[in-house]
């Protein structure tokens, strides 16, 4: 008998054993992965992706929409309830932080509690 009970254990030991440095750049190639989604139509803005994690665990994805639609950010966002002070944010580019046709994902991000 191993002392797993179930799949679940096995994935908490598993996760476990990956390191933080690890995990996040587990993290960072998801949201590079969905930043490629957004081509072509998200042009000419440029291509970004992102992922929201709470306990080492993907909660939300967002990758950019056409012009004049909200930003990756944005869209993993709307997808959660707030407060979300346990939510690390992974993101291809930083966060934009002007006001034009849609509003500033760093300001989103601090809003949410990110
Ligand atoms: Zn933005």
């Amino acid at each position: 008998m191993t002392g797993f009970r179930s799949a679940q254990s096995l994935l908490t030991v598993s996760r476990q054993i990956l390191n933080a440095p690890m995990l996040d750049k587990t993290f960072m190639l998801e949201a590079l992965q969905l930043s490629k989604q957004a081509l072509p139509d998200c042009r000419p803005n440029p291509p970004v992706g992102c992922v929201l994690v709470r306990n080492q665990l993907i909660i939300s994805r967002g990758y950019t929409q056409k012009p004049g639609a909200i930003h990756a950010e944005a869209l993993a966002l709307e997808k959660l309830s707030k407060p979300m002070s346990d939510v690390t944010a992974y993101v291809t580019m930083e966060p934009c932080s002007f006001v034009g046709r849609t509003p500033a994902c760093a300001q989103s991000l601090i809003d949410s509690s990110v």
